[in-house]
């Protein structure tokens, strides 16, 4: 049996095993084309969207590579209200989205009571939608309260699972203990959970990424977000380079590989480091979307990196556009909530 079979049929493989696919491109073709095997058997030709609302880059961890991180005082800061929460998932819902992403920095001014009440306004109008938050660290009452509102998913990418990898990344008042306990205590309550890594963080090596591959083999999660590092001007890391395509692509074909059932999304950063990106990582085995719902006018506030694309276009134009992206790479955007089909896998 060869490495792409093996990793195929015991869905694992041994650390050595995954240094040889990350590090040569030997498999790389083989590797791709299984991915896009499992995908299709798993998921069809299906694409699933996410209407992401960045709804505020008021954030108060000072993350080194995160161009919205609080230690930033160039960018100019905004938080939308309820009021502009709701007409984005009203235009969302017209536009076919069936998934609402809310997403922003640790911004202390959404209380609790503010989420709940913000998250149960959406609930109420939108009974047959997926609600995700994407708030960062809380504790587990505060995720119960948000779930009890009616939120279902949660996005927490563990970042890297490497304690000393974490601190080069993370200020001291962050630890990666607490962040992996938030991402139990998230499936525990009963999320749909998602997890994920950047691609070529400053330091990361392979044994990293290898890490962060057994992290999720303990984890399970339902989705799996992972895209490259893009430095962001102002931060500790804006010299740095940026992840590489080829090396993201492999992973996200390595992880469908690994999880079949996952959904795994082409992300916006892979679309910023390469103009075919999203296309591209589609083919290598993602089979989500997740374009911008925000209004215009706050896109190009939400700084996480530099050269952020989709920053100008109306939600309109940017579903539009996608549709056509998605189909020139031969799949096909569907309205459907887009759960995980964990029920095939037993999970
Ligand atoms: N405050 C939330 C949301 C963070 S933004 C939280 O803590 O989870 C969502 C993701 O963007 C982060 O988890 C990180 O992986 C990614 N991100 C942040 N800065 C980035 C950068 N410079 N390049 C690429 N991805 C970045």
């Amino acid at each position: 049996m060869n490495i792409i079979e093996e990793l195929k049929s015991n869905k694992n493989l041994s650390d050595e095993q995954f240094k040889l696919l990350l590090e040569t491109d030997t498999y790389k073709e083989d590797l791709f084309k299984q991915a896009d095997i499992v995908r299709q058997q798993v998921y069809g030709k299906d694409v699933y969207l996410r209407g992401l609302i960045e709804f505020t880059n008021y954030c108060k961890n000072g993350c080194y590579y995160c161009g919205i991180n609080c230690t930033n005082k160039n960018i100019k800061r905004y938080r939308l209200t309820k009021d502009e929460i709701l007409q984005c998932c009203k235009d969302g819902y017209a536009l076919g989205y069936r998934t609402f992403v809310l997403q922003g920095g640790e911004d202390p001014f959404f209380t609790d009571d503010i989420i709940c009440d913000i998250v149960s306004a959406i609930r109420q109008n939108y009974k047959d939608c997926a609600i995700t938050l994407s708030i960062g660290e809380k504790s587990k009452e505060s995720y119960l309260a948000y779930f009890k509102a009616g939120a279902n998913r949660f996005l927490l990418r563990h970042e890297t699972a490497n304690e000393e990898h974490y601190k080069k990344l993370h200020p001291e008042s962050l630890s990666l203990k607490n962040r992996k306990q938030c991402l139990f205590n998230l499936k525990e309550i009963g999320y749909q959970v998602g997890s994920g890594f950047m691609v070529g963080s400053p330091y990361q090596t392979i044994e990293n990424i290898i890490e962060d591959f057994r992290f999720l083999q303990e984890l399970k999660p339902d989705m799996i977000g992972i895209g490259p590092f893009i430095p962001a001007q102002n931060t500790k890391f804006e010299k740095f380079e940026h992840g590489k395509l080829n090396l993201t692509l492999k992973i996200i074909s390595i992880l469908r590989l690994l999880f079949p059932y996952a959904l795994i999304p082409s992300t916006t950063a892979l679309g910023t480091i390469d103009p075919q990106g999203r296309e591209l990582g589609l083919k290598s085995g993602a089979n989500v979307v997740m374009p911008n719902l925000s209004p215009t006018k706050y896109r190009n506030l939400y700084t996480l990196y530099d050269d952020k694309i989709c920053t100008n276009e109306e939600a309109a134009e940017c579903r539009g556009c996608l549709e056509r992206r998605v189909s020139l790479a031969g799949y096909k955007v569907v309205t459907d909530i887009g759960n995980p089909k964990t029920a095939m896998y037993n999970l």
